[in-house]
């Protein structure tokens, strides 16, 4: 998507902190970080939100879950939060879908 931020952000065309690069997902520092750890891991296919997600979508989106415990885990964290904000009602304001790693 040629407009997208987080498109961007995984072809490095606009710098952030990457933390993860998977073959299907890339970790990177939120900008704003509402935790100690809180990294977004963002599916490298451009997904818009799992309100629009489809079926053929479904193992992607469980291989974020996948990359997320393997962060937490080269983090050394043993509790977290996975999270998704699912469309602006949701609180989702960055239409590519990603998923929020927090923790203390
Ligand atoms: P959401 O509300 O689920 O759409 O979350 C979007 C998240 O992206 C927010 O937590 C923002 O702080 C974060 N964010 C926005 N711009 C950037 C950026 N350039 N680099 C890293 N994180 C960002
Ligand atoms: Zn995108």
């Amino acid at each position: 998507m040629d407009d997208c931020l987080f498109c961007k952000i995984i072809a490095k065309e606009i710098p952030s902190d990457i933390v993860y690069e998977g073959s299907q997902a890339v970790g990177f520092k939120d900008i704003n970080p509402k935790a100690k750890h809180h990294i977004l891991i963002v599916p490298r296919r451009h997904i818009e939100s799992i309100l629009t997600m489809v079926e053929d979508d479904q193992q992607l989106m469980g291989h974020l879950i996948w990359d997320a415990k393997k962060i937490a885990e080269e983090l050394g964290l043993e509790g977290y939060q996975l999270k998704f904000h699912v469309g602006r009602r949701g609180g989702q304001e960055i239409d590519h879908v990603h998923l929020h790693l927090l923790s203390a």
